[in-house]
């Protein structure tokens, strides 16, 4: 199946001044209704007029997620605080449109703010622009690099400057501003106060220096764009990570660790999974991995005007596992 253009056919009642009118792929059954769940019945909901294109909700007391609708056409993504003591860190930073510095601020009474992202697609990392330091892992700083320009916006819009998948105010975009990205390596720990210690799992295969955050004290990783492991391209110099075979490598580590995680809050789709879902996942990956023929779909998708196949396999009681040839 190609993805092309599908309109929205189950809307959401929300009050955000973003409206979703297509999509690149099909409305996804699990995270479809959850998000008409948790959108239109939430009592930690909560829109605050300095950014009316975030939803933010309170998961823990000191954990808050806050959703954007996703600008591009794919899925809805997360943004996550947590607060500490001291500092509050805020992951991944959505597309860049409405004042989350502002919102963040409010939320946190001012605290100082450690800015992280899990991996550095648009999705995640266009609203770092209004932040003065990002950190990230080591091998996802060229990327981040790559998608620091003023055009980072410009495929959101047609010829005539319409928006084309999700409709908002041009205007409100954060525009352009240079920002230090600061590489770090795998096990790092952020001390935000109050006995709040997060750690950076690397966690490769969606991108090359993909990682999770692990809120030690509450128990959760933030564990971003997991499902997916489609490949860059062979020039890049850490091309090997962007593999099934290096995002299995990191599970098998992360899975050995699961004492230390209840839930799995992802970049997209459900929060609050149990830690079980990892271990579905490794096997998974293991399965594709030991005979990638044997997929559940098939599916062609044109990125960048080119014809790439992509293959799904199941991930018990949950969706797919995708991935390419290329991409083992
Ligand atoms: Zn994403």
């Amino acid at each position: 199946m190609a993805f092309e253009a599908l309109d929205v056919h189950h809307p959401i009642q929300a009050q955000l001044k973003s409206k979703r009118l297509r999509y690149r792929e099909p409305e996804n059954p699990i995270k479809w209704p959850y998000e008409k769940l948790l959108r239109e019945q939430s009592k930690t909901r909560r829109v605050y007029p300095i950014n009316p294109y975030a939803e933010v909700y309170q998961f823990r007391e000191n954990v808050y997620a806050i959703f954007t609708e996703s600008l591009d056409g794919a899925g809805n993504p997360w943004i996550y605080l947590i607060l500490g003591s001291e500092k509050a860190m805020l992951i991944d930073t959505g597309f860049g449109v409405g004042d989350l510095k502002g919102l963040v601020n409010e939320i946190t009474g001012g605290l100082p703010l450690v800015v992280v992202n899990t991996h550095a697609h648009s999705d995640h990392a266009l609203g770092d622009f209004q932040f003065d330091e990002v950190y990230c892992h080591e091998y996802e700083v060229l990327n981040l690099e790559k998608i620091k320009t003023p055009h980072a916006w410009d495929r959101l819009f047609d010829a005539y400057g319409n928006c084309i998948y999700t409709e908002f105010d041009r205007a409100d975009l954060i525009g352009y501003h240079d920002f230090k990205i600061t590489g770090v390596p795998d096990g790092t720990l952020f001390h935000l106060g109050g006995g709040v210690d997060i750690e950076l799992m690397f966690l490769p295969g969606h991108a090359t220096g993909m990682c999770g955050f692990l809120d030690k004290q509450n128990k959760i990783l933030f564990a971003g764009d997991y499902t997916h492991a489609y490949g860059t391209s062979p020039d890049h110099p850490y091309a090997r990570y962007c593999t099934v075979t290096a995002m299995r490598n990191a599970l098998v580590n992360i899975v050995a660790r699961r004492d230390e995680i209840d839930f799995v809050y992802p970049g997209h789709g459900p929060l609050d999974q149990p830690n079980i879902v990892l271990v579905n996942l490794l096997e998974t990956v293991e399965k594709v991995l030991e005979n990638p023929e044997n997929y559940d779909i098939k599916e062609e998708t044109v990125k960048g005007g080119k014809k790439k196949i992509t293959y799904g396999k199941m991930i018990f009681q949950s969706s797919y596992f995708k991935y390419c040839m290329e991409s083992l």
